[in-house]
């Protein structure tokens, strides 16, 4: 599949403007050309955060999750269209009515790549855990995850 085509899906599957932008580096009149050419309208509204997804339990693991698939893709010679849209589709398979979309997919990776979150092996059960400066309890055991260490990935 070319990046083209990946990126058509991409945008099929909801992604925003400034996501494809950020993927692209090409901005406003151009950029939704893209949806055009689908008969497609960008989607509108703000522009979704992670917050929602560190706040219950299930939704936390179901993040932290989507963290190792893209973690495992980072360091690939993969291009970030292809890390994004590989990530998020495992993500679709096993959790067909998740609510993570597209962009927080897109966020997840760029935080990850920041080091703005990490992903943490939690010392008392040894889960792989998203943690965030707003985020102190393993989502599997609710354990604190003081002391825990960067999860390591082959
Ligand atoms: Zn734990």
């Amino acid at each position: 599949m070319s990046s083209v085509q990946i990126l058509f899906e991409l945008i099929e599957a909801g992604a925003r403007i400034p996501t494809i932008a950020a993927l692209t580096g090409i901005l406003g009149s151009k950029a939704r050309n893209f949806w055009r050419l689908q008969n497609l309208k960008p989607p509108s509204g703000r522009y979704p955060s992670l917050q929602q997804f560190l706040k219950i339990n299930r939704q936390h693991i179901e993040i932290s999750i989507l963290a190792q698939h893209l973690h495992a893709l980072i360091g690939q010679a993969l291009s970030d269209v292809e890390i994004i849209h590989r990530a998020y589709k495992t993500h679709r398979i096993l959790y067909p009515r998740s609510s993570v979309m597209v962009d927080h997919t897109f966020i997840l990776w760029r935080q990850l790549r920041s080091g703005d979150t990490a992903l943490i092996k939690c010392p008392a059960c040894g889960g792989n855990v998203l943690k965030t400066n707003k985020v102190a309890k393993c989502c599997y055991c609710r354990r604190s995850l003081d002391g825990g260490s960067h999860a390591a990935f082959s």
